[in-house]
């Protein structure tokens, strides 16, 4: 069995460590010193380093980390890089062979253009794309672009774990709760997450399923939303556009 570790760094991000027999491998490491400590700590190695968008909280410590391990990096093709890796696109496969995973490349524009996800054996890395509650704000795509990236997500099987890149799932809800006080779901998860958060546990990964039911980005054709978005179109791509225009000024 693989273990999946967050690895907790800056403010409010999680570094997903993925480690089985002595190897292992990291997604989007922002920062290489905690990630090394992890690795010595407990004696893996690092065979690759899986990168789904070119911010610097998710890039700024792969050339530290390539430095001490001669690590594989994926990234998305369709952004540059000055570090050596391989450029992935729609349906690349990434085959890890000594964690015996294997992740297929999704394409899922809007938080940047070139964001990818990595999605495989019920795992979704989904970077700044989909959070606990919350999506990634529109830093280059379009709200149609991101709309879209995310109906390709939601629409992966329900009990795929979510393994976001930042810990916003508390904020998300409060937001959430504003367009739909009455999902029973939704104050649920509230009172889960708030009980997480007062242990300094992190509140994922989540499940598509879990999404679906409490994530309103994942719920605009939802008509308590669409009420709640005051648009007049009840398109949820419109809506989508209005409440992600909403999250921005929360
Ligand atoms: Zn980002």
């Amino acid at each position: 069995m693989v273990k999946i570790t967050p690895i907790p760094a800056f403010q409010d991000n999680y570094i997903w460590l993925l480690h089985k027999d002595g190897h292992a491998v990291v997604v989007d490491p922002g920062d290489a010193a905690p990630v090394i400590r992890f690795l010595k700590q407990n004696h893996l190695h690092l065979d690759a380093i899986l990168i789904t968008h070119h911010h610097g909280d998710h890039i700024d410590g792969v050339e530290s980390l390539l430095n001490v391990y001669p690590a594989m990096v994926y990234a998305p093709a369709k952004e540059h890089y000055s570090f050596p890796h391989i450029a992935v696109s729609e349906s690349t496969e990434v085959h890890l062979a000594n964690l015996n995973l294997s992740f297929q490349v999704l394409e899922v524009p809007g938080h940047t253009l070139g964001h990818v996800a990595y999605y495989g054996s019920n795992y979704l890395f989904c970077g700044d794309t989909l959070f606990g509650a919350g999506c990634g704000r529109l830093f280059e795509g379009s709200p149609e672009q991101m709309y879209h990236s995310l109906q390709r997500l939601a629409a992966l099987p329900a009990e795929t774990a979510v393994y976001c890149t930042h810990e916003y799932t508390e904020r998300n809800i409060e937001f959430a709760l504003t367009l739909e006080p009455n999902n029973q779901n939704l104050i649920i998860r509230a009172q889960s997450s708030r009980e997480q958060r007062s242990q300094n546990k992190p509140t994922l990964p989540s499940t598509i399923a879990l999404e679906l039911a409490t994530n309103p980005f994942l719920r605009c054709a939802v008509a308590e939303i669409q009420s709640s978005s005051k648009t007049n179109s009840s398109l949820p791509v419109n809506v989508f556009t209005a409440i992600r225009q909403m999250r921005n000024q929360f």
